[in-house]
Formats: structure tokens, C-alpha cells, sequence
């Protein structure tokens, strides 16, 4: 694998583990164990002193070309590949942690993440801040003596808030913290959260990496010394570990990850600038537009838009359900990512279990659905919106 391809390139290539057969998709090694030639040579690799798998739930071929293709694209030293995104998440903060530390999170995360932070890490003592992440001073307020951990998602679920990741980073190190950045919603296409000082980088692959709707996966990428340190042994112990069989789904949609994903925002981007001019429309928030509240900072930390748009219609929910119910092309589902144009109403459904009062910081109002958009083709996706507002009552 050469390291100075580029990110197509290493898509299609990186991280391949020809067998003696010469197979030009990659195999699938659907294997629990491994044989040894000799007991010696068991001994050997249970010491480490020789390279080789030892059992399916420390890692095996197919994940490892999963994890080194992933490497290549973040420009991380290591990966482990999980079975969802939320056991990647979970490992990335728990791994590091014990009783006394204390994170400070983002407030606006996708509906699981918030629950790991906010009431399973407090049962085992770890303190949680969440605060409102666009303000870097809202991060520096937070800091205790014992911060060990900054978590944050940017672009922000479903609200497209934009964190400044360097900034937040600038500010762990200072007190030796570390950050995690789940970064699913700007893909690795557009957004190198490692590259801006983060330290840990988390994705539910189920998302723009499968990109299909056919599995379930997630991935931890960071620097080798802290896999080691924090990740090795828990990711071993506590058996997260991905199916092969998911590994060679997510190799076969990285492959075709930046077409995908390009063919999104392109949808995305003129959807909502299609919305934004559209009477029944209050509001179209789009990492991308130059109205985006935080536009100077998309500037600075992504390479593209985004492949979601989210939308505040005027009539309320009664709206939001109408727009819903008249789509024909694009599906409801709270999915996203997918080839496959999907809406939600985050209100109701993954954001059903906050407060109202938290819904509204997060500027999740009843009018409020979420796009995600898939690769159909751009006028039949905006035509299929042009069919269904004009059902939607102002
Ligand atoms: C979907 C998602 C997750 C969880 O991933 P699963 O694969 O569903 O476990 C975590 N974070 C973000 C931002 C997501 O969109």
C-alpha cells in the first residue's frame, strides 16, 4: 500500500490482503480461530514475538482490511472496527476512563451518544458537562481538574451546528485531555477531525460507509500509543468486534464512498437552496449555504457541505407529517447516509426521548424534519418536494 495515494485511490486499494488465490474482491474470512503450525509457534504469537490472528474478537483479515483501508483515508496509525456505531462510540470514551473523570460534551449529539455521556457514564462515577458547543468559551467554562475526555459531533444531529473542532482541541491540550469527534455527519470525505488536533475518531459506519442499508458497523481510528494504552484491551476483553462478513460489506461501500457521498451533497445542496426560496419553508439550515449560522468555520474545517439539510416548516407539525406522507420518492426513515433519499421528524422520533425544553435548545421545534439525501437524481428529488409542499397547508 503506497502512502502517497489519494483518498479514491486508497478507497479501492488500501489495506488489501491478496490470498495465494489472486482474488480481485477481497475475501471474506469467516473464521472464528486460527491454526498454528507448531505449539511453539502458538506460544510465539500469544507473546507477541510473532505476527498472525490469534481469535475472531482481537481481529481477523477481513476486519483488518477494513481497518487499514479506514487508516489510510483518516491518516490514523490505527483501527478497530466494531459491531455498530454506538459500540464504537461506547468503547472510544469508556476505554479511557474511570471513576473521578469527568467529560465535557457537546449538548447537541445524536440521541444514544447523549445517553452514553449523560446517564450510563455517571453510573460508574464518570462526571458529565454538557454544554452548548458552539462557543468555545462554553468548553473552557466546563474544564475541572479531573477532564479527561471532549466529545463532539460536527455537523450536529439534526440541527447542522457547527463545532469549531481546532478550537476545542487547542483547549484539551492545554490540560492534556483528549478529544473524541464522531464524525458521521461529515463524513471522511469532507471533515479530517484528526488532521484539525482531535485525538480519537469515531463513525457509525451503518452510514455514508455502508451506505446501503445492509449493515450494522462502527470504527475507532486514533494514534497506535493510545490504542494501546486505552482501546487494546478493552476492544479484546469486552468483544465489540465486527462480523467479517460486515467488514467485506463496508470494504465493497468504500469503494464507492466518494462518488456516493459527492453525489449526495450535490442533491443536498440544491434541495436546500430549492427550499430555502420556498413560501412554506420558514428556515433551511446548510453547512455549505452562506447563511449558515456558522459559515466561517464550514469554511475552515470541511472540505464540502453535507449530504443533510435540515428544515423548519412554517405549519408546524401538522406540516412536517403532511410534507412527510406526500413524498413519493424520497422515504420516511430515520436512517441516513443512505443511497436511498430519506426524511425524519426528529421531534417524534430520534430525538423523542429529550425534554422539550432540551428540543428547543437544540432548535428541534415541531416544524423541524431532517434530510438525508440519497443519489437519486437531483430534479426528481426536487420535484418530488415541489409535488408534496404543495399538499402541505401553510
Ligand atoms: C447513527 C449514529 C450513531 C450510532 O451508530 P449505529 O451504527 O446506529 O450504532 C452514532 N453517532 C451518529 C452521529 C450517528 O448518526
Amino acid at each position: 500500500m503506497s502512502k502517497t495515494w489519494r483518498p479514491a485511490t486508497q478507497l479501492v486499494h488500501g489495506g488489501s490482503l491478496r490470498s495465494q488465490y489472486g482474488e480481485t474482491s477481497e475475501a471474506i474470512y469467516l473464521t472464528q480461530g486460527f491454526v498454528y503450525e507448531s505449539a511453539e509457534a502458538a506460544e510465539a504469537r500469544f507473546k507477541g514475538e510473532s505476527d498472525g490472528y490469534i481469535y475472531a474478537r482481537y481481529g481477523s483479515p477481513t476486519n483488518d482490511m477494513f481497518e487499514k483501508r479506514m487508516c489510510a483515508l483518516e491518516g490514523a496509525e490505527e483501527a478497530r472496527a466494531t459491531a455498530s456505531g454506538m459500540a464504537a462510540v461506547t468503547a472510544a470514551i469508556l476505554c479511557q476512563l474511570k471513576a473521578g473523570d469527568h467529560i465535557v460534551a457537546a449538548r447537541a449529539l445524536f440521541g444514544s451518544c447523549r445517553w452514553v455521556v449523560e446517564t450510563l457514564a455517571p453510573k460508574y462515577g464518570i462526571e458529565c458537562t454538557l454544554v452548548d458547543g458552539r462557543y468555545l468559551e462554553n468548553w473552557e467554562r466546563a474544564i475541572r481538574p479531573s477532564t479527561k475526555v471532549f466529545f463532539l459531533e460536527s455537523p450536529t444531529n439534526p440541527t447542522l451546528e457547527v463545532i469549531d473542532i481546532a478550537g476545542v482541541a487547542k483547549l484539551a491540550n492545554q490540560i492534556g485531555a483528549k478529544v473524541v469527534v464522531d464524525n458521521v455527519f461529515a463524513t471522511p470525505i469532507f471533515q479530517k477531525p484528526l488532521e484539525l488536533g482531535a485525538h480519537i475518531v469515531v463513525y457509525s459506519a451503518t452510514k455514508h460507509i455502508d451506505g446501503q442499508g445492509r449493515s450494522l458497523g462502527g470504527v475507532i481510528l486514533s494514534d497506535r500509543e493510545w490504542v494501546n494504552e486505552n482501546l487494546q484491551d478493552y476492544y479484546r476483553h469486552t468483544g465489540p468486534a465486527m462480523s467479517p462478513f460486515t467488514a467485506w460489506t463496508l470494504l465493497k461501500g468504500l469503494e464507492t464512498l466518494p462518488l456516493r457521498v459527492k453525489q449526495q451533497t450535490e442533491n443536498a445542496s440544491k434541495i436546500a437552496d430549492f427550499l430555502a426560496d420556498q413560501p412554506k419553508v420558514a428556515k433551511v439550515i446548510y453547512p455549505g449555504r452562506k447563511d449558515h449560522p456558522q459559515a466561517d468555520i464550514v469554511a475552515k474545517q470541511m472540505k464540502g457541505g453535507s449530504t443533510l439539510v435540515a428544515i423548519e416548516l412554517k405549519g408546524g407539525k401538522e406540516a412536517a407529517f403532511a410534507l412527510q406522507n406526500a413524498l413519493q420518492v424520497i422515504k420516511i426513515s430515520n436512517n441516513l447516509g443512505d443511497a436511498k433519499s430519506l426524511i425524519t421528524h426528529p421531534a417524534t422520533t430520534t430525538h423523542k426521548n429529550l425534554s422539550d425544553e432540551a428540543r428547543a435548545e437544540l432548535g428541534i421545534s415541531g416544524g423541524t424534519v431532517r434530510l438525508s439525501a440519497g443519489i437519486e437524481d437531483t430534479d426528481d428529488l426536487i420535484e418530488d418536494f415541489a409535488q408534496a409542499l404543495a399538499k402541505v397547508n401553510a
